[in-house]
């Protein structure tokens, strides 16, 4: 049995707020209660507040972000498609995989871990596509295995610039709530996430956003589709219900996390989030490592991926923190498993929160024969959050002169 709080540092599941917590301590629900809709409607108008999406409509399905890949595939594409998209590491990855397991033909662009989404080559492949059999852009807007943020309006810009038809599809499962996202302004057509991580919820919720034009291409997709249908989904929850047993609890968390995300405001979430997360890019220049995001503009607010010494495994590192000081850190997954550790900064965290995580880090890596000074990343890190905190407020001045 450990003592004191477990330190939740992955990339998701993140640290669920206690408030989250109560508002899903109630009595289980009737989900076709008449007064049922009275809630459900306009908790999806307010999930639309989320995405920044004006015209279209809202998912909620039990699953997880897997799941929605899966939504807004089958919904809008047909077996034999082509869809462009990019493997920049381990979630772009399974997207892919998951589209071929559907029947698509992927057109999968490989590049560096560490690098972004390839706008340049997306806009080649656009250009040359001049009968248009690209049915669909898959873009990963933040890649949760490197520590990666991908510039989602550059691609969009890339489709307009061809003046190419093919649905934008998004991947924010790790940006939503967290990173600025801007569904109808980058006139993204599908954008998937997941309860467990900006939302701050416990893993159970597929949540997905459509634009009209991705509503229309569902017409003529004919991949097969049954518990993710859009068409049904949209037909009850029109009324304010769900074609099957919705998950009423973590409804009633959404509703709790839109409250809470609202209260702080979207753009004060999204520079929270900075700030913590530049406070660990000064932790880990201090310890003399490297992120794996290669470039400034591809560093990722709600996760980092850090490189450690060919001799290290980062992997080790891990398991030391986990066993020796009860940290949770994110292994390296796929391509570079063993080549990094991550530190997830997403969902309820704050300074303090951050240090616990680097302090522990910089034990482990210490433990492990690092030459990392003992403080160095918690100082860096410390100061960048001291400077950056505001002005001192202090109860009464007065108080500080006796
Ligand atoms: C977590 C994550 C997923 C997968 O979501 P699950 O909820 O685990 O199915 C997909 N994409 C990204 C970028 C993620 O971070």
């Amino acid at each position: 049995m450990r003592t004191g709080n477990n330190g939740l540092f992955v990339p998701g599941p993140t640290n669920l707020p206690p408030t989250l917590r109560f508002a899903m301590d109630l009595p289980l629900e009737d989900q076709r209660a008449p007064d049922f809709p009275d809630f459900t409607l306009r908790l999806f108008d307010d999930l639309k507040r989320v995405f920044r999406l004006d015209r279209g409509e809202v998912f909620v399905f039990p699953g997880s972000g897997t799941g929605g890949w899966e939504a807004a595939v089958t919904n809008t594409l047909s077996p034999g498609d082509t869809v462009l998209a990019s493997v920049i590491g381990q979630f772009s990855h399974l997207w892919v995989d998951l589209c071929r397991r559907h029947g698509l033909n992927v057109d999968a662009i490989d590049v560096d871990w560490g690098e972004g989404v390839p706008v340049e080559r997306y806009a080649e492949r656009l250009l040359e596509d001049r009968s248009h059999t690209i049915k669909a852009v898959l873009v990963c807007h933040n890649e949760t295995a490197t520590g990666v943020t991908s510039d989602v309006a550059a691609v969009r810009r890339a489709l307009d610039a061809a003046d190419h038809p093919a649905l934008l599809m998004v991947d924010a499962v790790s940006s939503l709530a967290s990173i600025d996202f801007r569904m109808s302004e980058w006139g993204v057509d599908l954008a998937v996430s997941g309860s467990q991580k900006g939302f701050m919820l416990p893993t159970g919720l597929a949540i997905v956003a459509a634009s009209e034009k991705a509503l229309d291409a569902c017409r003529s997709a004919t991949c097969p589709r049954c518990f993710f249908d859009f068409a049904d989904m949209i037909a009850a929850n029109r009324d304010g219900y769900f074609p099957y047993t919705p998950a009423t609890t973590l409804l009633r968390g959404l509703r709790a996390s839109i409250d809470l995300l609202f209260s702080e405001g979207l753009e004060a979430v999204f520079a929270r989030h900075n700030r913590l997360a530049e406070g660990v890019r000064q932790a880990v220049a201090a310890w003399g490592l490297e992120l794996c995001a290669r470039e400034p503009k591809w560093y990722s607010d709600t996760v980092s991926a850090i490189r450690v010494p060919e001799s290290v495994n980062g992997n080790d590192v891990v398991n030391v923190a986990y066993a020796r000081y009860n940290l949770s850190l994110g292994v390296g997954l796929g391509r570079v498993a063993g080549r990094v550790f991550r530190i997830g900064h997403l969902g309820w965290l704050n300074e303090l929160m951050l240090l616990q995580a680097l302090a522990g880090s910089e034990m482990a890596m210490r433990d492990l024969g690092m030459p990392v000074a003992a403080g160095s990343g918690v100082a860096a890190a410390e100061e960048h959050y001291r400077m950056t905190a505001g002005p001192v407020a202090l109860p009464s001045s007065a108080a500080v002169g006796m």
